[in-house]
């Protein structure tokens, strides 16, 4: 029997806690028992029904092991806990903020780009965030695509030449049956004119144990092929996760790491930091840092535009610049991502501009014209200014 670190709802074998299928058959699908196991006693008399058959609760007791108990704000607890406050839309918020489901051309396929797809095989997932931008899909317990949905998929991939990348995600699609997933992955390779796949999941997060090695061996048969994964805080990266990475990027596929700024679980530099130093030493690159998008029912973890560009902007310097996470905002409507990065230039006089150092120590100045000079030297006639001495 395995000893509780943090809330373990159930005692388990070690082959229980490590058998994924287990996990799935565990899952805790209420706010009493997600409640009771982290010591939060009335935590769920707070929350409506109605808001609870919108947003189910469901968590994998592995996924549950990692929050500390009797602290609401622990960083696992917030992102599992259901909380009240997921029942109020603020201004602007919609179910659908990116409308994904009006730029879906045939059912499980998403088009924003002229040259990417999103295909959706499942809006199941083994652990419901709270924070899910596609948390709209979870009533009911989630839905997949039917076989021959996955083939009108690809078939709409293989028919329209001018998709060079598709990106398999969901729900988690790795939740889908071992063959559909295997045929959904294997018919995809064969378009000619797809130059990119990629799969997005949560599993190395919060179901470390579905990438097993018959899962490995699909992926590594569907190569080259780019893995996807969220983790928020480096608290996730527990050594059986570390181990999930490993095997991913032991099988040649590149692993990168997609994170969403949280309010009160990873909104400070130091946390991020954390996080993209345990990501990289596992050979995993910290890709993209999302501005919570305008879903309703997430507005409790949303972070202001200026904080989330001073959480980055407290990165530069301590770490090598490919830790660092680009700062993204998904428009709203579909239109697509666009980076929001910190600046560091501080002012400019004329030709002169001055940077604030990451390292500290106040302005240094970057001479613009140094870099005009060769121009004016290479060409004739024209004199360039004097060598620097
Ligand atoms: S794993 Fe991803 S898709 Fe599933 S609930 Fe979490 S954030 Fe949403």
């Amino acid at each position: 029997m395995r000893t509780p670190r943090g809330a373990r709802p159930r005692r388990a074998t070690s082959a229980e806690w490590s058998d994924w299928r287990w996990q799935v058959r565990n899952r805790l699908r209420t706010v009493e028992e997600v409640a009771a196991a982290l010591r939060l006693p009335g935590w769920a008399q707070n929350v409506e029904r109605g808001l609870l058959r919108r947003f189910p609760v469901a968590v994998t007791p592995y996924y549950l092991s990692l929050a500390r108990p009797g602290k609401a704000n622990d960083p696992i607890a917030r992102q599992i806990l259901p909380a009240a406050e997921e029942g109020v839309a603020l201004a602007g918020e919609t179910p659908d903020p990116l409308a994904e489901d009006a730029l879906s051309p045939v059912p499980g396929v998403v088009r924003r780009y002229p040259d990417r797809a999103l295909i959706v095989p499942t809006s199941f997932c083994a652990t419901h965030c709270r924070h899910c931008f596609r948390k709209r899909g979870w009533a009911g317990g989630g839905v997949a695509l039917k076989k021959s949905e996955l083939l009108r998929a690809v078939e709409f991939v293989r028919s329209t030449p001018a998709i060079r990348d598709v990106l398999v995600t969901g729900g988690d699609p790795l939740h889908l049956g071992p063959r559909l997933l295997a045929m959904l992955l294997t018919e995809l390779r064969k378009v000619p004119h797809l130059e990119v796949l990629r799969v997005a999941s949560r599993a190395p997060v919060t179901l470390p144990q579905r990438i097993d090695e018959e899962l490995l061996a699909l992926l590594r048969a569907v190569r080259p092929l780019w893995f996807l994964t969220h983790f928020n805080h480096r608290v996730e990266v527990t050594p059986l996760a570390a181990s999930a990475l490993r095997r991913l990027v032991d099988a040649g596929i590149p692993v990168q790491n997609q994170t969403v700024l949280l309010k009160g679980v990873n909104d400070t530099s130091a946390k991020q930091l954390a996080l993209a130093r345990a990501l990289l030493a596992l050979g995993v690159r910290p890709y993209y840092l999302h501005l919570p998008d305008p879903v309703a029912g997430t507005g409790h973890f949303r972070v202001p535009l200026d904080r989330a560009v001073d959480v980055v902007r407290g990165m530069f310097g301590k770490i090598a610049g490919f830790g660092i996470p680009r700062l993204v905002v998904d428009l709203p409507g579909g239109k697509g991502k666009v980076p929001v990065m910190p600046s560091f230039l501080r002012r400019r006089d004329g030709d002169d501009l001055w940077f604030e150092s990451p390292l500290g120590g106040g302005e240094v100045l970057y001479r613009e014209r140094a870099a005009n000079r060769g121009d004016a030297r290479s060409r004739p006639g024209v004199a360039g200014p004097p060598e620097p001495g």
